[in-house]
């Protein structure tokens, strides 16, 4: 018999970024999720802050499938058309890059590719599950900037072609995500620099002419050129989620222009807006400040793993960066400092510690000193409550407290409650928040290594049984040089590592 998923029972909240509230949430289809989160555009390491934002929907993602739901997550990666500044002006990030250190953009793609995968992974983030790129897409930007001139919503100009917002608001809105009306938006925006092709200069690229320097380029109707930014959001989202999709993700700063713009280009090619809800991630500060390249105020996931920075004491272990920045909401400010690190880590072996004493806690008739049933609710109550990891986190402590009391024999618990402690605790711990316990990572290695060193002393056994000497001497010989000494005694041979 099937069991009712979990997410029949439980009801989720989501604050959604458009409506500024918390909302019940009801995917499109019952028991489907589709979400998309704006990935990394690929011309440097992945920076922490991006990793805050990528940890924080992977906690989304597990928490939607620990719940029952067939989630398809999909995360681009930008590999073309993300210009230096906002107003569509400037070098292409990637191009940029490839030019400077002399390789063909697709290197650098590559490069930085494979450093974003690796970090994520040390963080144990599970890969989405579809992870599109601009370039494999530009065909499909074309499709929808031809139906966007159709639809009126767009012009071209000298070989680009731009979203005429004002035409745009005159029958939907523009600026409801971000909270911007289109008076301000005027009067806020610089004045065109005389090259411009813009009407407005709240008007963005679809279509780019490149320059004859321009290296990323692809044929099109209206010049040889490349896609504007935005518009690889709309084109990968709903090529694999459809015209209307559940939850749009991404870090605070894409709100506006970039979402504000997927916003727009959907509602102008279909008519209909294509997110239902709207998840914003906050950022990280360091020190108490804005981390930022040019004043140095600044730390990579690579220097917090090896240690390597003056800002910090010690090394850190992923899942000890992880645990830290899902000590606060996604949707807070966090503050990382070397301090706040220890702490997290003070807390994180605490939690590992208790988890590992549970295995040894001997059930009673009756539980006393614990509701496990309300403590299970309060665990739900917290993660439904638009995934508060931070007071899921204070929960897992008051378990931890009562385990500590356990084990002092001062209360107790019934055999139950056991299995149903110890099943919701690792449950939280490893599939929803996504730690690691980095003793049983190293115990699993000692565990492969004994086993390997007992084949040896098996095969050295056969060996002299054969009367073969020589290749039981040389196992023995050649272990002791790794610093593992058999020893031969009436039980039989043992081993101890130096
Ligand atoms: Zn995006």
């Amino acid at each position: 018999m099937a069991s009712i998923p979990l997410y029949k029972t439980q009801e989720l909240k989501i604050y959604n970024s458009i409506t500024g509230q918390k909302e019940t949430f009801t995917p499109l289809t019952e028991g489907n999720v589709g979400m998309y989160v704006c990935g990394p555009t690929v011309y440097s390491n992945v920076h922490l802050g991006n990793c805050r934002t990528f940890i924080s929907f992977d906690l989304v993602f597990r928490y939607l499938k620990h719940l029952g739901y067939k989630v398809r997550y999909v995360r681009n990666i930008t590999d073309a058309g993300h210009l230096e500044s906002d107003a569509d002006e400037g070098e292409d990030k990637v191009s940029k890059k490839a030019r400077i250190e002399q390789l063909e953009p697709m290197e650098i793609v590559q490069r930085y590719t494979l450093d974003f995968h690796n970090i994520l992974a040390k963080f144990n983030n599970i890969p989405p599950s579809i992870e599109p790129t601009a370039t494999g897409h530009i065909v499909e930007q074309i499709e929808i900037i031809k139906t966007i001139l159709d639809k009126g919503f767009a012009y071209e100009a000298n070989g680009s072609v731009y979203f005429d917002v004002k035409k745009f608001n005159e029958t939907n809105h523009y600026g409801k995500l971000s909270g911007r009306n289109i008076e301000e938006l005027i009067a806020n925006t610089r004045e065109l620099t005389a090259q411009s092709d813009k009407k407005n200069p709240q008007d963005f690229a679809l279509w780019k002419k490149a320059e004859p320097q321009h290296i990323m380029r692809w044929p099109s109707p209206w010049s040889d050129g490349f896609p504007g930014w935005h518009l690889e959001c709309t084109v990968m989202s709903t090529k694999y989620l459809g015209e209307q999709f559940d939850i749009h993700g991404g870090g605070m700063d894409l709100k506006f222009p970039h979402h504000e713009c997927e916003i727009a280009q959907g509602e102008a090619a279909t008519g209909q807006s294509p997110v239902n809800y709207w998840m914003h991630a906050n950022m990280l500060t360091l020190n108490g400040k804005k981390m930022s390249k040019s004043t140095g105020n600044i730390i990579s996931p690579a220097e917090i793993f090896s240690g390597d920075n003056s800002i910090l004491s010690k090394a850190f272990a992923p899942t000890v960066a992880r645990f830290f920045m899902l000590q606060a909401h996604y949707r807070s400010v966090l503050d990382f400092s070397s301090d706040a690190l220890e702490a997290s880590e003070k807390g994180f072996i605490r939690l590992m510690e208790a988890l590992e004493t549970l295995k040894s806690i001997k059930a009673s008739e009756v539980t006393n000193g614990f509701d496990i049933t309300k403590w299970v609710d309060n665990c739900y109550d917290a993660m439904n409550d638009d995934f508060n990891s931070p007071i899921l986190i204070a929960n897992l402590f008051e378990a931890v407290k009562f385990i500590n009391t356990l084990k002092e024999e001062k209360a107790s618990i019934s055999k139950e409650d056991l299995t149903t402690l110890t099943e919701h605790l690792n449950t939280f711990v490893f599939d929803v928040l996504g730690l690691v316990n980095l003793n049983e990572a190293s115990s699993d290695t000692s565990d492969k290594l004994s086993g390997t060193v007992e084949l040896l002393i098996k095969l050295r056994a056969e060996a002299r049984a054969n009367k073969d000497f020589a290749t039981g001497d040389k196992i023995r010989d050649e272990l002791l040089a790794l610093g593992i000494q058999l020893k031969d005694g009436r039980e039989g041979t043992t081993f101890t590592v130096n």
